[in-house]
């Protein structure tokens, strides 16, 4: 077909609010494919809108997905773009504009080649967004050579970071690097033919240090002026953001230069030194009411409660994150959202942060719209100028400027935290447990305890983790109460590993994985005997 002059905008029907926004639905996802593929089955606005930088190992990647690839120097002093242009990244736009799907997109081509309907990929799913969408016409139209500005950025500036998460690793918290270089990598399953190390350690890692000059940090600054205006979201990951200088460089940035369509979004481990904590809200109190951003998120990472997200979490101070989570809360005009990447250490506490959570939302919630619905129709968190979430709020549930949410997004890797190998007893009694907890405090309905209880969003992202955690293989006539692996041999290496990695966990950071998680005990020696398992080579085959 040749499109050079049609809109593929124009071009379909799409399902359309009264404020003419183009909803997040199946409907537009099916549209958004059908506009799409009037190009090429492989053809994606992420490649060109949207971008992750790794600036303190000079990697990119569009989108997320895809492996990181490493911006060459070369490329980057003669363009500073480059940290999004690489010629490798235009490459792949070339192939989508000429009908090719690039092979480094294969986790949306899995997706599109089970044809299940309603399944749509992350190729239709954000190019449908807002900050994709309205540039389908002009990207249709270019050859892959141009150099474009992206509109959804993520950027991490530095590794630097004062916690050593267990399913962290050395490219994004220098305590690991650190740890590694003085104690050596942790090597795991040690004589068996499943030996590994641990945390992707790579020998010729190439880190730029907190103190370093960094030419892919100068290239940024270079590029930000421009790079800035052309954004409708920009989230700051780490390491962690908070001590690196340049996110504050940014935060007194946009005090300077407005840019009142801007979604900021911030990661944090909330652990930092008081000063710089001070300075930090300091800076959020001057930015936040004013029409110098369209809203500010604040995504606060931990996975679990008490001394358990202490221990998955080494350095945290449990208290101070909670008193300092709720700091936040109680500030207007911005969201504070638990960003809980769930793995094994969480199964037994996760419902006492739910708990805390609930608590929360009760006592600072007063959004007439729950968060999806926030998200979906680009209303809410905004400034007193937020004409629309103030006439909501007026006509019913008092002034809705505050929202407390949750992400669980699922820990698949390291493998052997993958909470997918627990035992079944842990299943019954803390995973199904806590998955109930979150349905029986669903939000109700549309005009009563919105926002003040789980939405059905949220409550999704756990049950899909428990989903697959009790999804039995049904092939498995040996026992039916193990975990959906290909083979009985994969469970041992995942336990295996998790055995070994918490034994020498506990030697490195003076930890005691037993008086932490009492509860896991009998799972423990269970893991134990994967180690042996996997040493003698006999595992019972479970897969049928
Ligand atoms: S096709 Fe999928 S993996 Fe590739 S850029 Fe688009 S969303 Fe990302």
């Amino acid at each position: 077909m040749d499109n050079k002059k049609i809109s593929l905008v124009n071009e379909y029907d799409w399902d359309v609010n009264s404020k003419g926004i183009k909803r997040i639905n199946d409907k537009n996802f099916s549209t958004v494919k059908k506009a799409l593929d009037a190009k090429g089955p492989g053809f994606c606005l992420a490649k060109w809108n949207q971008v992750t930088m790794h600036l303190g190992t000079g990697m990119t990647h569009s989108c997320h997905h895809p492996p990181t690839h490493k911006i060459p120097l070369e490329e980057l002093k003669e363009n500073p773009t480059a940290l999004h242009n690489t010629k490798f990244k235009k490459e792949q736009r070339k192939a989508m504009l000429n009908g090719k799907r690039p092979a480094e997109c294969e986790y949306c081509w899995r997706v599109e080649d089970e044809a299940v309907e309603n399944n749509f990929s992350d190729r239709a799913r954000k190019s449908l967004e807002d900050w994709a969408l309205p540039h389908i016409d002009v990207i249709k139209d270019m050859d892959g050579s141009e150099d474009v500005l992206p509109t959804y950025l993520e950027v991490s500036f530095s590794n630097v970071c004062n916690l050593k998460c267990t399913y962290c690793g050395p490219e994004s918290s220098s305590m690991w690097y650190e740890d590694i270089k003085q104690k050596g990598p942790i090597k795991l399953l040690e004589g068996t033919d499943n030996e590994t190390w641990s945390h992707g350690w790579q020998e010729n890692l190439q880190i730029f240090k907190k103190r370093e000059q960094n030419p892919y940090v100068d290239a940024f600054w270079e590029w930000w002026p421009d790079l800035h205006k052309s954004l409708k979201v920009f989230r700051i990951t780490g390491g962690e953001p908070l001590l690196s200088k340049d996110t504050f460089k940014v935060l007194e940035w946009i005090i300077e230069h407005p840019n009142p369509e801007l979604e900021l979004s911030i990661n944090s481990n909330l652990s930092v030194p008081d000063k710089v904590w001070d300075r930090f809200i300091d800076l959020i109190n001057r930015i936040k009411d004013t029409d110098n951003i369209k809203n500010i998120t604040i995504y606060a990472s931990v996975e679990g409660w008490g001394k358990r997200a202490e221990y998955a979490r080494t350095n945290l101070d449990f208290n101070k994150f909670t008193q300092r989570y709720e700091q936040l809360v109680s500030m207007s005009n911005m969201r504070a959202i638990i960003m809980a990447t769930y793995n094994i250490f969480s199964v037994t506490s996760f419902q006492k942060l739910l708990e805390w959570q609930l608590g929360l939302r009760q006592k600072y919630n007063k959004s007439g719209l729950p968060p999806i619905w926030e998200t979906a129709a680009s209303v809410g968190f905004k400034s007193k100028h937020n004409l629309h979430i103030e006439k909501n709020a007026n006509w019913k549930f008092g002034k809705g400027d505050v929202l407390i949410g949750m992400d669980i997004p699922y820990l698949r890797d390291p493998k052997f935290l993958d909470a997918r190998s627990i035992s079944h007893d842990l299943v019954l009694d803390y995973m199904l447990p806590t998955l109930d907890f979150m349905a029986d405090n669903q939000v109700e309905s549309k005009y009563s305890s919105k926002s003040k209880g789980f939405s059905e969003h949220e409550i999704d992202k756990l049950a899909r983790i428990v989903y697959h955690r009790i999804y039995f293989n049904q092939n498995n006539k040996t026992d039916p109460t193990e975990p959906d692996w290909v083979n009985r041999k994969d469970l041992d290496v995942s336990r295996a590993g998790f055995y070994e990695f918490v034994n020498t966990s506990d030697k490195r950071n003076n930890t005691d994985f037993l008086s932490t998680f009492p509860e896991m005990k009998e799972f423990y020696y269970e893991c134990k005997e994967s180690v042996v398992r996997l040493q003698t080579g006999i595992h019972g085959d479970t897969s049928g």
